[in-house]
């Protein structure tokens, strides 16, 4: 640091932050299948949105890549946690081929309600994300034509349905909680009858790290969010952070943090998308320390203790 003249810089680390139990699962499933069956195991899509996680499991042994078809015979082949067509393992089968699914059990869980959804004849309004593996994987577990995006409460006034009385919605699991919520008010106005999840879709992991960094935004001036951009959760946290009056940014890591993003804040707050593991998280800090003297402490709103089992073909 550089002395007595100028107070140290204040670093608040939201907790919980980081990996969810769903990425903790996934990367343990490919470890595990490494282990097992040795190198190559094949991974169809990055196994959780973070290059630092893909890069070292590719090391280890495991290749990524984004369809089946180039996946060779007789190895095996894992499928990502933020879950895949029915088209998918159903295809796998057809091949032979050994397939563990490292889905999220809170993505299943929706897959399954979009089933049931699908056996009482409704038709099903899902929010989400266009184009993002998850809901790829989700609109796959329906018949074609049984289930609409709905992206925006604009989208939510504007869908037209054929039958009004028949009507199911679900969500992707990494949404804006605030976001969502008035998009299933726009639907419930529009359509009363809808029916709407058990519970909720969007998982404890992602509304707890939303919960976490509001409280972190109201301390800091400055919110870093450490995440890939292709992480929805990620994105959602920097949304988040904004809009509770911080500026933020998404930094996948110490490397892309600029003298811009902290100069001028007195407190700066951290937190970790569900995906991000937390070396980068204390490689952040330690860049952030290594020009001047911070004072590090850790703001907690919520604690977790959510593990999910192994499948059997890997556990013990
Ligand atoms: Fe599962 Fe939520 Fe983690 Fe996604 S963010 S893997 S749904 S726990």
């Amino acid at each position: 640091g550089n002395g007595a003249a100028t107070a140290p810089l204040r670093i608040l680390v939201a907790n919980p932050r980081g990996f969810c139990a769903g990425v903790d699962r996934a990367i343990q499933i490919v470890e595990l299948a490494l282990q097992k069956f040795g190198p190559p195991v094949y991974v169809r899509h990055e196994i959780v949105h973070n290059r630092f996680v893909v890069d070292s499991l590719r090391e280890k042994g495991a290749v990524f890549v984004e369809e089946l078809d180039q996946v060779p015979e007789d190895v095996p082949v894992i499928f990502s946690a933020h879950g895949v067509p029915k088209s998918v393992p159903a295809e796998a089968e057809r091949r032979n081929l050994l397939y563990v699914d490292a889905t999220c059990p809170l993505v299943s869980k929706v897959h399954r309600q979009a089933e049931r959804l699908i056996a009482q004849e409704r038709h099903i309004l899902f929010i989400g994300h266009e184009g993002h593996p998850e809901v790829i994987g989700t609109f796959g577990q329906v018949p074609e034509g049984r289930m609409t995006l709905v992206e925006t409460v604009a989208d939510a006034e504007a869908v037209s349905v054929e039958d009004p009385a028949n009507l199911g919605f679900l969500t992707q699991t990494t949404l804006s909680v605030d976001d969502t919520a008035q998009i299933v008010a726009k639907l419930k106005e529009r359509f009363p009858e809808i029916q709407g999840p058990r519970g909720e879709d969007i998982c404890y992991a992602t509304s707890n790290r939303q919960e976490a960094v509001k409280a972190l935004a109201e301390q800091a001036d400055v919110v870093l969010v450490i995440g890939a951009p292709n992480s929805s959760n990620s994105v959602r946290l920097v949304e988040v952070a904004e809009r509770s009056g911080a500026r933020a940014y998404l930094v996948e890591r110490a490397s892309a943090l600029t003298e811009d993003m902290v100069g001028g804040a007195s407190t700066v707050g951290i937190t970790a998308g569900a995906s991000a593991p937390e070396v980068l998280v204390q490689e952040v800090i330690e860049a952030l320390s290594a020009h001047r003297d911070v004072e590090v402490s850790s703001l907690t709103t919520a604690e977790e203790n959510v593990t999910f089992k192994l499948p059997r073909a890997l556990a013990g």
